[in-house]
């Protein structure tokens, strides 16, 4: 069986944590630290704060910014849940907007959707490609006036934040710019089965504008995200001073030494040796699919846009969704697992029944329907993925044409 994503193992992850087991240390400290300190300069953000999970960076955002119930909060329909279950956790409104053919956010949409009670745009990078940032910063701006702030934050920043959902897009390049730059915050996902995985983990990077301080919002929410005590364990243990206060309820939301650690084996190679072998992968997939007439490929680069080749998302032109399914189960019984990215979040059990509908989202469910998701991982060998080619090529066929 190829699986459809492994994480990356090997030895220097394996010693990274050892060493830091070995250390004492397993909790928030120096690798934590020196991990932000390195996410920063590879992307060039002025500061960035891990945390144990994108989930928990995006929602600390909205927080930070003061989203409650009464706020509406802009998303694309097309995304995984974390991204509209975080704008509940807050007590606010999600407003789903459909996806353009190329998976993204549609900025028109976007801007019909905006009202005086809209707070924050969270675009999502899907499969790695960054969204259309230029023209949603362009419709932010164009709606200041629509704009009612209600937080110091909001008087701050005088518009409508724009909140980066960066889970699949650490490396991906959008008109020469980095993801984590391109947004007033950009979050991370490290997750097991994204690009870089710490098992479990996730990265605000900050890039606000004047006048705000990014240096100050990063302490200040390192806090936030560790209980809302003023010491850490660290700082403790080394001026030997046991007092500490909390000065709010906080969260706890911090990331492991042990988590850092193996992130920290990897950033060093990400684009000298991780994005190459994806990118070689979805060249593969790319080449053997352009030979079918009924293969819609995914788009890869643009100028100087480009993927983060998180996931290979190929359509199939004229499918319907239970013709997908059933491709999918003739696949894996070939041997070959694959997925689907995603399913529209207003479809699923928890939004359909507050009352969300896919069917208002065609080009979301369109894309969703005629979606498959092929086997990207780094140990994946020449020979498995011409397997998974040859695989759904003949399936896909004896569905198109049946005999
Ligand atoms: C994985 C993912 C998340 C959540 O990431 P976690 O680190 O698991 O919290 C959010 N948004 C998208 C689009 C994702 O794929």
């Amino acid at each position: 069986m190829i699986p459809f994503s492994r994480p990356k193992i090997d030895e220097a992850i394996i010693a990274g944590v050892v060493d830091t087991l070995r250390s004492q240390w397993h909790s928030t400290g120096a690798k934590t630290k020196l991990f932000e300190k390195e996410l920063s300069a590879y992307y060039g953000a002025p500061a960035t704060l891990c945390l144990n999970s994108a989930t928990a960076g995006l929602e600390t955002m909205l927080r930070w910014f003061g989203v409650g119930p009464g706020d509406e909060v802009i998303l694309p329909a097309y995304t995984y849940s974390a991204t509209a279950n975080v704008v509940l956790h807050c007590g606010a409104t999600p407003v789903f907007v459909d996806s353009g053919t190329d998976f993204l956010i549609d900025p028109t949409a976007v801007e019909k959707a905006i009202t005086p009670r809209t707070k924050v745009i969270i675009p999502v990078d899907f499969a790695g490609y960054p969204a259309d940032y230029d023209a949603i910063f362009n419709i932010v701006n164009k709606a200041k006036h629509l704009f009612n702030p209600t937080t110091t934050e909001q008087q701050s920043l005088g518009r409508m934040m724009v909140l980066a959902d960066a889970a699949h897009s650490l490396g991906a390049v959008y008109k020469g710019r980095k993801a984590g730059t391109l947004a007033d915050a950009s979050v991370f996902s490290f997750h097991a089965a994204k690009n870089l995985s710490t098992a479990e983990g996730g990265a605000i990077a900050f890039n606000l504008p004047q006048p705000f301080d990014n240096a100050a919002v990063y302490t200040q929410l390192s806090i936030h995200t560790l209980h809302g005590q003023t010491v850490d364990a660290m700082a403790k243990i080394l001026r030997g001073e046991w007092r500490y206060d909390i000065v709010e309820p906080g969260y706890k939301f911090n990331m492991t030494d042990i988590a850092a650690a193996i992130g920290l084996a990897q950033l060093p190679h990400y684009n000298s040796q991780m994005l190459p072998i994806r990118k070689a992968i979805f060249n593969y997939y790319q080449q053997r699919f352009a030979a079918c007439p009924w293969a819609q490929l995914p788009v890869l680069s643009h100028g100087d846009t480009e993927t983060s080749y998180h996931i290979y998302t190929l359509r199939i032109k004229g499918i319907t969704e239970a013709q997908r399914d059933d491709i999918i189960r003739r696949v894996y019984a070939a041997g070959v697992l694959l997925n689907v990215h995603y399913k529209p979040v207003p479809g699923l059990t928890a939004y359909s029944s507050r009352g969300f509908d896919m069917q208002q989202f065609p080009m979301a469910y369109d894309s969703y329907s005629r979606e498959l998701s092929l086997p990207v991982f780094y140990e994946l060998t020449d020979e498995q993925m011409q397997t998974v080619a040859d695989v759904v090529i003949a399936e896909v066929e004896k569905t198109i044409n049946p005999s």
